[in-house]
């Protein structure tokens, strides 16, 4: 049996299902796209129910907008970074760092901006440290990874057949926007952003799926960070 990634699209961003002898689900979108993603989930031929763990990759209202909407709908567990925990719990996100020689300037404005977007607050049912959390229990062979940089608490979901899901850590073309997969726009440490990107292709992993853009081979990592 072949592990399936479904793309679901919930407003600019993107969550994805991964599926195999159980679906685990990788972020939750804006706040206020339970409809959507419930519509979304019927067309996949799934149910809630069906869904055993939501993964959130990091704090952000893009991410976890709706967390709390299909928490209640799924009745799945859900899991954080220790790192972003509060934020997840506090219905607010976390600051807001644009990269680049005007990130400074800009970055309270932007942080003041999505503090703008509150959602409502989820209790994280699994608190992930260091170490990750292996996905073999809710039937996806893969594991968690803590890949921080974007946030200090950013994780990947890193399947073991080579792909990654990996929420902001890196951003996919998303034209006309951007033409090309690259850096996030928005970081707390692009050095970290680096080393977690080498991470994952120490792992092995070949195709990222990121929550902005499309998904694009891995190898671009290598070139773009000069790894
Ligand atoms: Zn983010
Ligand atoms: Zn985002």
């Amino acid at each position: 049996m072949e592990v399936t990634i479904s793309r679901i699209a919930l407003g600019f961003g993107a969550c994805y299902l991964v599926r195999h002898e159980g679906a685990v689900l990788v972020d939750c979108g804006y706040p206020g796209r339970g409809r959507a993603f419930r519509r979304a989930l019927s067309a996949l031929g799934m149910s809630p129910g069906d869904i055993g763990l939501i993964v959130l990759t990091h704090g952000h209202a893009d991410h976890v907008g709706s967390a709390a909407e299909i928490a209640a709908m799924t009745g799945a567990r859900v899991a954080i970074h220790r790192a972003d925990r509060s934020w997840l719990e506090s219905g607010r996100s976390a600051p807001v760092r644009l990269v680049g020689a005007l990130g400074r300037r800009f970055s309270p404005a932007a942080t003041r901006v999505f503090s703008a977007l509150p959602f409502q607050a989820v209790r994280a049912d699994v608190v992930i440290g260091d170490g990750g959390l292996s996905l073999e229990p809710y039937g996806v062979p893969g594991e968690v990874l803590h890949t921080p940089g974007h946030t200090p608490g950013s994780i990947s979901v890193v399947l073991r057949e080579g792909s990654a899901v990996v929420g902001d850590l890196a951003m996919g073309g998303a034209p006309p926007l951007r033409r090309r997969p690259g850096f996030p726009y928005v970081a707390e440490d692009l050095g970290l952003i680096a080393a977690s990107w080498q991470l994952l292709l120490e792992r092995g992993v070949r195709t990222v799926y990121p929550g902005h853009g499309s998904p694009f081979a891995a190898e671009a990592l290598r070139t773009i960070a000069g790894l």
